[in-house]
């Protein structure tokens, strides 16, 4: 319904509310009236619903008015049984192949009496008679909790539309009798086909097709309520045969014009889904001589074409997911380190790559991220893949990734995947693929900065051949460069020596600054952010540089709260010294402050850097 108050509607509505609009006066076609009882629906009630995979649902016309949901239920059924006992057991009792015959045929394997489809009544039966329960009652209750974990909500059975089946469905429970036959059904049919004119009697709303849709197009986990209603390894065999088979002898025609998985029933229903994308409930009663709704297939050919919905028309092909490939000699970590090291990393930090992947991670997008990796692997000391930008990873992209990844360390490459945590479900994937040792070292670091930080020490490490880097004299602080020995003299007797344990804060966001560190010793990470929720490592410093530099020179409260990551060890200059020295020793304090402002804008270079390669990456 329009919001008088709102005077915007969804485009999305707006299409549904047009086809609506479009296709209410079609009064072509009839109620089904070989099961009495259907005879008697209103043949005016019109719905269509479309439910999201993130749980939101589009109503137009009689979306919450009840009818059965008949052979709707088939496919539901189908993952029921598919769930209880795997395709291979099923493939035996029923196939997969498209009739061409009405739902009601009798299209039986001519030597087995296998039915040919589980969309058909014969195949819906067999199918039926496999669901895993002690009895009847406990199989029709299985059949109606799981479609309630479908619809989110919990369904009933119509009472009278079943018994009129009971009473007319001799056709069906012929077919029971010669599933018998052949041994299909290996107890009395009675029961199977008394629980199957259950389940067909099942009552749903226009908006519970929807919803069962989308969650088919969920993988089998409804949108709304999360919960899962099928297991994942049997939602495409599900959708597989509602594409092939779902429309009866219509099918054909049906994938050809509207192009994706759906199934009809003869209380009116039909219900397609968009894998990965919604599911569709259209709700008509009127069917054409086929047993399909006439104006829900022609809502949904319409809104297939609309919305260019055809599965064989993909919205666009599939391109790469590099998002940046670089190397650490074009971009650093967030480190600030001294000057040889950072000449070394421009000399020598092309041996660490970068690649940031990010979308979907599919064979077709993943492929040319691995092209990009081979390319430029002469020299490689370092390879990290950030995945920070990852919506999803199938297994088929995994299994790739990690064949590569497996090759590069055999060949004594560091190979890191950063940024992955995030991924849940759809990382598990890609660590399993790695044994528990390999896994704890290839996804060690959370974040891009971090893996590319700990990247370059190695580097550095093995280049400075120093194990424990620390400062021996005064003149390598940085902010001592350029100073005689007798002004480093006078500047080490204004310093004093702090330790600080690891994990200790060294100050803190927001307090007032009286002094500058240097670090002697350890690293020093840079976090903003007061609650530790939204705290973010934005930089670190290490042995030789200053920290706490922004508010020593301009007297303001803490941008940021520095914490020692390893044991530490400062060299602090305390402001009052330090604004002694303008009238004792101008040229040094002159000095320092120069050496201070050459160590922000080194900061700020390297923020630029950061700046530079996020502003060409891709996509
Ligand atoms: N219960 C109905 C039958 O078996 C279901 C048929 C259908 O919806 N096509 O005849």
């Amino acid at each position: 319904m329009a919001d008088p108050l709102q005077p915007y509607n969804s485009p999305v509505h707006r299409v549904l509310q047009g086809l609506f609009d479009r296709h209410r006066e079609c009064r072509d076609g009839n109620v089904a009236t070989y099961i009495p009882e259907l005879a008697k629906v209103d043949p005016e009630k019109f719905g269509i619903c479309v439910a999201t995979t993130d749980g939101y649902v589009y109503e137009v016309g009689d979306t919450r008015h009840p009818f059965t949901i008949q052979s709707i239920s088939k496919p539901f059924v189908y993952g029921l049984a598919l769930d209880d006992h795997g395709p291979e057991t099923m493939a035996r009792k029923v196939g997969v192949e498209p009739s061409g015959d009405a739902f009601n045929a009798i299209s039986l394997g001519e030597e087995d009496g296998r039915p040919v489809n589980p969309m058909i009544n014969a195949g819906a039966i067999a199918t039926t008679g496999q669901i895993k329960s002690a009895d009847a009652a406990a199989r029709i209750a299985k059949i109606l909790e799981t479609f309630g974990l479908y619809a989110g909500r919990p369904l009933d059975i119509d009472m009278a539309v079943y018994e009129s089946e009971t009473r007319t469905g001799h056709r069906n429970r012929a077919i029971g009798h010669l599933l018998r036959n052949y041994d299909v059904l290996t107890d009395d049919p009675t029961p199977a086909v008394d629980v199957y004119f259950r389940q067909c009697s099942i009552l749903v709303d226009c908006r519970d097709l929807a919803v069962m849709a989308a969650t088919l197009a969920n993988q089998g986990v409804n949108p709304a309520t999360q919960q899962r209603a099928i297991r994942p390894e049997h939602v495409e065999s599900v959708l597989s045969v509602m594409a092939s088979c779902g429309m009866y002898d219509s099918s054909g025609g049906w994938i050809y014009e509207v192009g994706m998985p759906a199934k009809s029933g003869v209380g009116g229903g039909v219900l397609a889904v968009l894998p990965g994308q919604f599911g569709i409930g259209v709700f008509s009663p009127r069917l054409d001589t086929k047993g399909n709704s006439v104006r829900a297939i022609r809502v949904c050919a319409d809104l297939s074409r609309a919305w260019q919905l055809h599965q064989f028309n993909p919205p666009y092909s599939a391109h790469s997911s590099l998002r940046h490939a670089y190397t650490a000699a074009e971009k650093h970590s967030t480190r600030s380190r001294r000057q040889q090291e950072v000449d070394c990393l421009w000399d020598q930090g092309r041996t660490i790559r970068v690649v940031e992947v990010q979308g979907a991670l599919s064979l077709a997008t993943t492929e040319p991220i691995v092209r990009e990796i081979l390319k430029g692997l002469a020299g490689l000391r370092s390879l990290i893949i950030d995945f920070r930008h990852v919506m999803g990873l199938n297994a088929a992209a995994a299994a790739i990734l990690a064949d590569l990844a497996g090759q590069l360390r055999e060949n004594a490459v560091c190979v890191l995947f950063t940024g992955a945590a995030q991924l849940s479900e759809a990382a598990r994937a890609l660590v399993h693929r790695f044994g528990d040792a390999a896994a704890a070292e290839v996804f060690r670091f959370p974040s891009l900065d971090a893996g590319l930080e700990a990247c370059e020490d190695a580097l550095l490490r093995d280049v400075f051949a120093e194990t424990e880097p620390r400062i021996r004299d005064v003149g390598e602080y940085e902010i001592a460069a350029g100073m005689a020995a007798e002004e480093r003299a006078v500047f080490e007797s204004l310093l004093t020596t702090r330790h600080f344990v690891r994990g200790e804060y060294i100050v803190r966001q927001g307090d007032e600054a009286h002094s500058l560190f240097l670090i002697a010793k350890g690293v020093v990470g840079v976090w903003t952010g007061l609650l530790v929720e939204d705290a973010r490592r934005v930089a670190s410093c290490s042995v030789g540089m200053m920290a706490g530099g922004m508010a020593f020179i301009d007297g303001q409260p803490r941008a940021a709260t520095l914490l020692a990551e390893d044991d530490v060890e400062c060299a602090v200059l305390e402001r009052s010294d330090f604004d002694l020295l303008q009238q004792s020793h101008p040229a040094i304090y002159a000095r320092i402050l120069r050496n201070i402002a050459a160590s922000l804008a080194a900061k700020l270079r390297l923020a630029d850097m950061h700046l530079e390669v996020l502003s060409c990456r891709r996509g």
